[in-house]
């Protein structure tokens, strides 16, 4: 049977690339969405091995009857890629409760949450691997980013706490820390910031997508690599 993957938030941006690019490979897909349903239904229509799920991660209810959903219909969940997520721009002392507990639960939550509940069956199985996508601002900080600079560094801790939680386990746990890569995230940017970005990184590019997805994969074939935190940036953050 088809090693069964889930993918949170894979409607758009890097979710659905490493959605396509693992559905090439042969794995069944479930791509999780939540607000995108059109591109959510495209990406199913355009790809064999790609089953979708609407949920919003940040609800424990959505991912619990998502989770039953997997293994009453797959028997199984082989790998968990927590990679929902959301940002926004503002200065500390902006910052409302509102805006923390949106941004908490959208990128941390949902990882916590969406992990606990697959867990019991990795365990059961003692066998599975998942991965988080981070960000270069969890490792350096951003400024009038914090609180999704605290998100992804928590994501983080939780890779690394983790992995030694689950090595017994036979459970993998890494991070993926991005840098700056082309997706709806980044279209706030104006061509002149953009312009500014390239010069500062060693490679003077963006990132693609496909930089991510190609990285993922190696994840998942790998055998030996576990609370490991792998930034992927141009060069742009060194550490
Ligand atoms: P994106 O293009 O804005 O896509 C975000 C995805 O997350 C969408 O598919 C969205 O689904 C989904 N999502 C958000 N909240 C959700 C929720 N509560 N439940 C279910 N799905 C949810 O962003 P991206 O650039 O691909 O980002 C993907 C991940 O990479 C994020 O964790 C982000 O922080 C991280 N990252 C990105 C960059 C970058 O430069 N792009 C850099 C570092 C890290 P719907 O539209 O269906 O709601």
């Amino acid at each position: 049977m088809n090693k069964i993957v889930l993918i949170t938030g894979a409607s758009r941006g890097i979710g659905r690339e490493v959605a396509k690019t693992l559905a090439q490979k042969g794995y069944q897909i479930i791509a999780n969405y939540n607000k995108s349903e059109d591109q959510a239904k495209k990406l199913k229509e355009e790809n064999i091995n790609i089953d979708i799920y609407k949920a919003d991660v940040s609800k424990r209810k959505e991912v619990h009857k998502m989770i039953q959903y997997i293994i009453e219909r797959y028997h199984k969940i082989d790998i968990l890629i927590n990679n929902a997520g959301i940002s926004e721009s503002k200065v500390f002392t902006d910052v409302t409760d509102q805006d923390w507990n949106q941004m908490i639960n959208n990128n941390l939550y949902s990882a916590f949450c969406t992990t606990q509940e697959v867990l019991p069956e990795m365990i059961k199985k003692k066998d599975g691997c998942i991965i988080n996508i981070s960000s270069i601002w969890g490792i350096v900080g951003s400024s009038c980013e914090t609180i999704y600079s605290i998100t992804k560094a928590g994501i983080d801790a939780m890779t690394k706490s983790l992995a030694k939680e689950l090595g017994p386990s036979n459970i993998r746990v890494n991070s993926i820390a991005p840098g700056m890569i082309d997706t709806d995230m980044n279209k706030f940017y104006s061509n002149e910031e953009i312009k500014n970005i390239k010069e500062e990184i060693p490679l003077e590019k963006i990132g693609k997508t496909s930089d991510i997805a190609k990285c993922v994969n190696w994840l998942i074939e790998d055998e030996y690599t576990t609370g490991q935190v792998i930034s992927i940036n141009g060069g742009w953050v060194i550490i």
